[in-house]
C-alpha cells in the first residue's frame, strides 16, 4: 500500500507546524519577536508527553534519582561560585554595515551557508580538494554580476578600483583554501579592531571577537541599581547543586543518587536561528547523579548509553542520531568526560543532548562561596568526600524538534474511492503523540454517534487522550489525524451494532482491522508500552 517515502525539509515542518497548531511564533500579530516560541494545542501536549516520558523513564520508575522544581530567579552569588556572570559569554562579532551579530564559533557554519561565499567559490573553479584558484578577470566579473548583488556590504564590491590590485596581488594565481581567500577578502582597509573574514551575509567587515554575557538580567524590588541586580537562569543545574544538600538532609537518599529537574531557561543567544533550536527562552531536563570519585567513570558510561537509548526508544532512527565523544582538547577545564548525543535535524547535525563527569567542581565551588560543607560523609566506610556528578542535560525544544523531524513524511494513501493521494503523515511514537486515538461514526445515524461516544468516553476515562470527530468524509477525517500523529483511528460502522466490533486504521501501517469495542482503551493503552 505504501509508497515512497520522503522526509522532512525544514520548511516544510514550520508550515505543517504552524497549519495543524504545533508551533507558533511568539507575539506573531506584533512581527514576532526573535528566538522566542509558542506551543500550539498539538505542540503542548507533544512537549508534556516527552516531559513526562522523561520524568517516568529517568525519576518515578527508578529508586535512585529524585525530583525538584526550584524557583527561576536564584541569589546572584549561585552565578558568581558556578562562573556564569564572570565567564558564561560567548567570543561575539558584529557586522559594521548590516550590524548583524554571529558568535565565533559558528563563523564556518555560517560561511558553509552563504549565498555570497558559495557564488564566490563556484566562480573560483574549485578542484577536488575545495581548492579554489580565483583570478582577476574572474573576480572582477564575480564583482560587478553577484558581488553587488549578494555581497553589498563589501569593501571590495563597493569600490574595486581601490581594492582589486592589492586583492588580486595577495591571492595571484595559487590554488587556495576557501577560508584562506575570505581572510584575503576581508583584509583592504580594515579598521584594526576588526576580522578578516567579511560578513556572511553582506560582505560587511565584522569587528572583532567581544565578549557578550548570555545571561538576562533583571530587578528585585523597585530600585534598578546594582544591588538589585539579578538573573533569569541559563540552566536549571545550579538550582540543584544548591539543594543538594537539603535534599540529602530530608530525604533518605545516599550516594549514588540523582537529582532532576525540568524547566525553563534563559539565554540571550546572539544569534537565535533554526527555528526552535536555538532559542533564548527553552525548558531543559537535567540531572545532576552524584557518585563516589572512584565509580564516576562507570556512572558517566552508564549515564551516556542510557541517555543515547532512551531518544531510539522513542523513535529517532539510530542512523541519524549520534553519540560523539569529546576529544580532550575540547573539554571544559573542570570536565574529566563529555559526550554529545546529536541528531540528522535538516539544517545539519546539531547537539540534543550533553552528558558530562563535571568532577567535583560545582560543589566545591559552591562550598567555597557559601562556606557550606558539601562534603558526604559515609558512616559505613567512615569516608567524607565531595561527590563528583554525572550530568545529562537535554534541552524539551529541541528533543521536540528531532522528534518532529523525524515523524515528518510524505506518502501515499487511498483515499474514500480507493485511489492513492499524496499524505503528509507525522509517525510519531504513540507515547508522545498529542492524541492516541481519533473515534469516528461513520455516519451521523443508527446509533453511530451514540456507539462511538461511549468509546470516547470510556477512552477518556482509562486516561487516553482521544478526540472525537463526526464531520465530513472519512478519508478527510483520517488525514487530518495523520498530520497531528494520531496513531490509531477507531471508527464505529453499521456493523458495529450488530457485532460490537469496530474497525481500528493504524497510522502507520495504514492497516485496518476488527477489533471488540471494549477493547479499544487496553489496545491503546498497550501501544503505549516502549519496551
Ligand atoms: P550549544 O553549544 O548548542 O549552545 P550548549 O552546549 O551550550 O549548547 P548546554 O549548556 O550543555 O548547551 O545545555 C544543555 C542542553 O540545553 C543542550 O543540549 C540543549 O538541548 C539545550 N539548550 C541549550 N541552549 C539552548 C538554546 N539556546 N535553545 C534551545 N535549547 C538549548
Amino acid at each position: 500500500m505504501k509508497t515512497q517515502e520522503t522526509t522532512s525539509s525544514l520548511d516544510a515542518l514550520t508550515s505543517l507546524s504552524k497549519r495543524r497548531g504545533f508551533i507558533f511564533q511568539s507575539s506573531e500579530i506584533y512581527g514576532g519577536i526573535n528566538g522566542f516560541w509558542d506551543y500550539g494545542p498539538l505542540g503542548v501536549e507533544l512537549k508534556r508527553n516527552i516531559k513526562q516520558a522523561w520524568w517516568d523513564d529517568m525519576v518515578r520508575n527508578r529508586e535512585d534519582v529524585v525530583g525538584l522544581d526550584c524557583s527561576i530567579i536564584m541569589n546572584p552569588k549561585v552565578w558568581e561560585a558556578s562562573g556564569h556572570v564572570g565567564g558564561f559569554s560567548d567570543p561575539m562579532l558584529t557586522c559594521r554595515q548590516c550590524r548583524r551579530h554571529f558568535r565565533a564559533d559558528h563563523m564556518d557554519d555560517l560561511i558553509a551557508q552563504s549565498d555570497w561565499i558559495t557564488s564566490l567559490a563556484e566562480a573560483g573553479d574549485a578542484d577536488e580538494h575545495g581548492m579554489l584558484t580565483l583570478d582577476r578577470g574572474k573576480l572582477e566579473r564575480w564583482i560587478r554580476k553577484r558581488g553587488r548583488k549578494q555581497a553589498k556590504g563589501m569593501a571590495l564590491v563597493k569600490d574595486a578600483e581601490t581594492h582589486l590590485d592589492a586583492v588580486a596581488r595577495t591571492i595571484g594565481e595559487e590554488p587556495r583554501a576557501l577560508r584562506d581567500v575570505l581572510v584575503v577578502l576581508g583584509m583592504p582597509g580594515l579598521p584594526e579592531d576588526s576580522d578578516p573574514m567579511p560578513c556572511p551575509f553582506c560582505g560587511g567587515d565584522l569587528t572583532a571577537p567581544r565578549q557578550f554575557n548570555l545571561m538576562f538580567k533583571t530587578h528585585i524590588g523597585a530600585m534598578e541599581d546594582h544591588s538589585a541586580a539579578a538573573y533569569l537562569r541559563p540552566e536549571t543545574a545550579q538550582g540543584i547543586f544548591c539543594n543538594y544538600r537539603n535534599v540529602l538532609d530530608s530525604y533518605r537518599i545516599r550516594p549514588p543518587f540523582g537529582i532532576a529537574q525540568v524547566g525553563k531557561s534563559f539565554r540571550n543567544e546572539i544569534n537565535p536561528r533554526n527555528y526552535t533550536f536555538r532559542s533564548r527562552e527553552f525548558e531543559q531536563m537535567e540531572i545532576e547523579f552524584f557518585c563516589h570519585p572512584d565509580e564516576a567513570d562507570t556512572w558517566y558510561t552508564y549515564w551516556r548509553d542510557l541517555r543515547y537509548n532512551w531518544y531510539v526508544k522513542l523513535g529517532l532512527q539510530s542512523s541519524k542520531l549520534h553519540l560523539r565523544d569529546h576529544d580532550p582538547d575540547e573539554l571544559a577545564h573542570y570536565a574529566r568526560a563529555c559526550a554529545d548525543v546529536e541528531y540528522d535535524f535538516p539544517f545539519g547535525t546539531s547537539e540534543l543532548e550533553g552528558i558530562a563527569n563535571r568532577t567535583d567542581y560545582d560543589l566545591t565551588k559552591h562550598q567555597e562561596h557559601s562556606g557550606k560543607d558539601m562534603r558526604y560523609f559515609d558512616d559505613q566506610t567512615r569516608e567524607r568526600f565531595i561527590p563528583f556528578v554525572i550530568e545529562p542535560s537535554g534541552g524539551v525544544d529541541r528533543a521536540a524538534l528531532a522528534f518532529l523531524t523525524e515523524a515528518y513524511r510524505e506518502d501515499e494513501a487511498p483515499n474514500d474511492k480507493g485511489q492513492m493521494q499524496k499524505r503528509t503523515v507525522m509517525k510519531l511514537h504513540p507515547r508522545l503523540a498529542p492524541t492516541k486515538a481519533a473515534i469516528f461514526p461513520l455516519v451521523k445515524k443508527d446509533g453511530m454517534p451514540e456507539a462511538a461516544t461511549a468509546i470516547y468516553e470510556a477512552c477518556k476515562k482509562a486516561g487516553i487522550t482521544t478526540f472525537y470527530d463526526e464531520k465530513g468524509a472519512i478519508g478527510r477525517r483520517y488525514r487530518r489525524q495523520d498530520e497531528a500523529g494520531t496513531p490509531y483511528c477507531i471508527t464505529v460502522d453499521g456493523d458495529t451494532v450488530g457485532t460490537g466490533t469496530v474497525t481500528v486504521r493504524d497510522r502507520d501501517t495504514l492497516a485496518q482491522e476488527r477489533i471488540p469495542a471494549d477493547d479499544v482503551p487496553a489496545f491503546i493503552a498497550k501501544s503505549l508500552q516502549c519496551e
